[in-house]
């Protein structure tokens, strides 16, 4: 029978921060994309393995067992090369020799700026948002978010835990480079009495008060939640300490809340996310970045995605701020 799928041959990178799930959208890829009659490659290191020739074909079997690892089967990386027009061109004619029409990019907001580049210089490329951040405008949800965010709530249940027995104030940074939405959910999922991220501003000294008034009505142990894009936990521990005299300690969590196994909700959203991404490639629709919202599966534009802005959940902020105690 004729073959009219309008795309015959597609690639799919990971790029940027690698997040939990990123396996479990290259796999829904590669599996509806073989499904659907085309031939995939996996592109190792994101654009590095454009530029380096680092590409490997993909069958039912490559990605068989993939579903529940964290981190990326395919590598990721950030290439500086691939940001120069030479370094587009070079990415161009490695698509051309392995007859790569479409490429499916699982990234943040730089890879989607590379995808837009590939896509005008006529490679097809549909993003997938994949970071732990959840910092990509056009969705509701990124891949990654929901397993970083249960990571560090349960390290943070586990400071709590040690904090509480000592009369402690636990400072704890949590990730979040472009946003603090894992500092504002994590904080409330863990009860802090303060979560300080870029969004709203703080006063330190608003804060000391109110643990010593707490302090006076009982309370024995805090928790200060920090976006990372803050900066200086350190600082503001040391900071809380000499403000309230309360014996504090500063928990930089870090990368390990990139790692594990995905959980439900970004295994199934990387899941219909990747299926979707080659449904548009399938009709030759290309320059796209493949988002979630109000639980839908949409898509936009890259360029108007990039220029999209993301609210702040403000309510919830001052909800975790009436109740906490
Ligand atoms: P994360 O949110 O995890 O940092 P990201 O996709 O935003 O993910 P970046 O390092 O910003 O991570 O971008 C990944 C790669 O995408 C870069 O190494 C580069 O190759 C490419 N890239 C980034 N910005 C641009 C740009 N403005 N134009 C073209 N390519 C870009």
């Amino acid at each position: 029978m004729e073959n009219t799928f309008m795309i015959k041959t597609i690639g799919v990178l990971t790029s940027g921060g690698d997040a939990p799930g990123m396996n479990a959208a290259v796999r829904a890829v590669v599996r509806a994309a073989l499904k659907k009659g085309m031939t995939v490659y996996g592109v190792k290191r994101g654009y590095c393995g454009l530029l380096e020739d680092d590409i490997e074909p993909m069958d039912e079997m490559s990605v068989a067992g993939i579903i529940s690892r964290g981190g990326t089967m395919l590598y990721t990386a950030r290439s500086a090369e691939f940001r120069t027009e030479q370094g587009v061109l070079k990415a161009k004619a490695t698509c051309e020799k392995y007859g790569l029409e479409g490429l499916v990019v699982i990234g943040g907001d730089g890879s989607f700026r590379g995808a837009a580049d590939l896509s005008a210089h006529g490679i097809l490329c549909v993003g997938l948002p994949g970071t732990i951040d959840n910092d990509i405008a056009c969705t509701d949800y990124t891949i990654g978010y929901d397993t970083a965010m249960n990571t560090a709530m349960e390290l943070m249940d586990k400071l709590s835990d040690t904090s509480q027995s000592h009369y402690r104030c636990s400072v704890v940074e949590v990730m979040g480079r472009g946003a603090g939405y894992i500092a504002l959910n994590t904080g409330v999922a863990s009860g802090a009495l303060e979560i300080i991220t870029k969004e709203k501003p703080y006063d330190l000294d608003k804060i000391a008060k109110k643990m010593m008034e707490f302090k006076a009505r009982g309370k024995q142990n805090f928790i200060i939640v920090v976006a990372e894009n803050i900066g200086h936990s350190e600082e503001i521990c040391k900071l809380i300490q000499e403000k309230t005299g309360i014996e504090s300690r500063a928990t930089i969590l870090g990368h390990v809340q990139r790692g594990g196994s995905p959980t439900v909700r970004d295994r199934v959203a990387a899941t219909e996310m990747g299926y979707y991404a080659v449904e548009l490639l399938e009709q030759g629709i290309g320059n796209r970045v493949v988002g979630m919202q109000g639980g839908k599966i949409v898509d936009f534009d890259i360029q108007e995605a990039l220029s999209m802005e993301k609210p702040y959940d403000g309510k919830l902020h001052q909800i975790a701020e009436d109740i906490a105690f």
